[in-house]
């Protein structure tokens, strides 16, 4: 395993990071590791500022060149998203349609949906959300219910989503439906792509325990979709949707720790301004999410290599989103620690520190062992698939 960059990617680097000094909004720095990013307005913000990453050339850097990309390595994305992490920039507010739905159009897509959606993909003029879980189809998600019927050229969708994130705010959605209820439950289910704006969509926000509401129940009602919208085969969206959700597994495994370590400087900062860095405890508690954080970080060097060099991703992924949440939840009530009880002033207060970046972080941080796979669905798939042992 080589920990060095090459020159070309120290050069890239350069380039990158003297970009992001000059055209980062003042606004929008600072605002990397925890803040709301579900309020339309500050969404018009986050959308102005990917076109203008994407103008510049740094949005889907690993596409190839004729679907608007870069032909970028996997090294040169995580070099940019280092580097957007140093700069505290947000991250991209279309990274669904980037990181996911963008590679599987590649890979199932007609050529007519590539050629019609790829170019807005990047460019942040049309926002996706994903619409995957159900009420009783989370960590059992071939268990979805919501039915599509094929009539002539459309499909008659009804049914309901959840958690649903940023669906109040996005014009299209990526989701899975059930085509074939006679089919054992992996099968018969189909991928399409719906415009959120088809009579029949009613999106309802669910207010979270930070006060945002990111994400939405999302609900169907004889929405009419185009048969063109149908991404791979009829009854055939299983694998499809693995594909989608490898894409953002696999990216993630490489720069997951990238937050945390931005969260960490400021919690450093934060014990130094409040004289908690001279208590041994405290000094032995945030030593510990350092190696926590490095450790990840060479995890994810480790998977990187292997990809590299032609390689399958493995299992890594889910041990490195376990042990990351389990980081994200010990950093934020460290850092309540230190700060006491102005941890819980929010955004807007003068006394809040980091503009109460640490308050909604805390919050937010709850979520971190259920999104994207719960901690005990990722324990069973080391348990089974990387230790051996029996199913039951
Ligand atoms: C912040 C956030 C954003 C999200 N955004 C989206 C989004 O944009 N689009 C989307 O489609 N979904 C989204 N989700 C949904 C997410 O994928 C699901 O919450 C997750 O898959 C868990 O499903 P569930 O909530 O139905 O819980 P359930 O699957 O019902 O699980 C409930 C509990 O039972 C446990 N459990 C379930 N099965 C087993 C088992 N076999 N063995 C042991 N324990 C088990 C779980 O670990 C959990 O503790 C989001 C979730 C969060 C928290």
């Amino acid at each position: 395993m080589n920990f060095d960059f090459t020159d070309k990617e120290e050069a890239f680097r350069k380039e990158v990071r003297a970009w992001l000094e000059a055209n980062l909004p003042d606004d929008l720095r600072g605002r990397a590791f925890a803040s709301s990013r579900a309020g339309r307005e500050e969404v018009q913000k986050l959308r102005a500022w990917q076109k203008r990453m994407h103008a510049a050339g740094y949005v889907g850097m690993d596409w190839p060149r004729e679907y608007g990309g870069r032909g970028a390595s996997i090294v040169e994305m995580v070099v940019l998203y280092q580097e957007m992490a140093r700069a505290e920039s947000p991250q991209l507010v279309n990274r669904g349609g980037v990181s996911m739905l963008g590679p599987t159009l590649m890979k199932y897509g007609t050529p007519a949906q590539r050629t019609r959606f790829l170019p807005k993909i990047l460019t942040a003029d049309e926002l996706w959300c994903q619409a995957f879980s159900e009420p009783n189809a989370g960590s059992d998600l071939a268990n979805l219910q919501t039915r599509a019927v094929l009539e002539g050229d459309e499909f008659i969708v009804n049914g309901q989503k959840v958690w649903t994130s940023m669906g109040h705010v996005a014009d299209w959605c990526f989701m899975l439906v059930r085509t074939d209820p006679a089919a054992p439950k992996h099968k018969g289910i189909s991928f399409l792509l719906v415009d959120m704006k088809t009579p029949g969509i009613t999106v309802r926000p669910l207010r979270q325990i930070t006060g945002e509401a990111e994400f939405n129940e999302t609900f169907f009602d004889n929405v009419r979709v185009p048969a063109e919208n149908l991404v791979g085969k009829l009854n055939e969206g299983w694998a499809v949707a693995i594909t989608t959700l490898a894409y953002e597994r696999d990216l993630l495994t490489f720069i997951r720790h990238i937050s945390l370590r931005n969260a960490l400087h400021r919690l450093i900062k934060l014990a130094q301004s409040r004289g908690r860095n001279t208590d041994p405890v405290m000094r032995q508690t945030i030593a510990g999410l350092w190696i926590g954080e490095r450790a990840l970080q060479i995890g994810g060097y480790r998977s990187l290599t292997r990809i590299l060099k032609g390689g399958q991703p493995g299992p890594e992924g889910s041990t490195s989103k376990l042990f990351w949440s389990q980081l994200d939840q010990e950093l934020a009530l460290t850092a309540t620690q230190v700060i006491g009880p102005y941890a819980q002033i929010t955004e807007g207060s003068a006394w809040a520190p980091d503009h109460g970046q640490w308050e909604f972080y805390e919050l937010l941080a709850r979520g971190s062992g259920i999104r994207a796979g719960t901690s005990e669905i990722l324990r069973n798939i080391l348990a089974e698939r990387v230790l051996g042992l029996p199913k039951d």
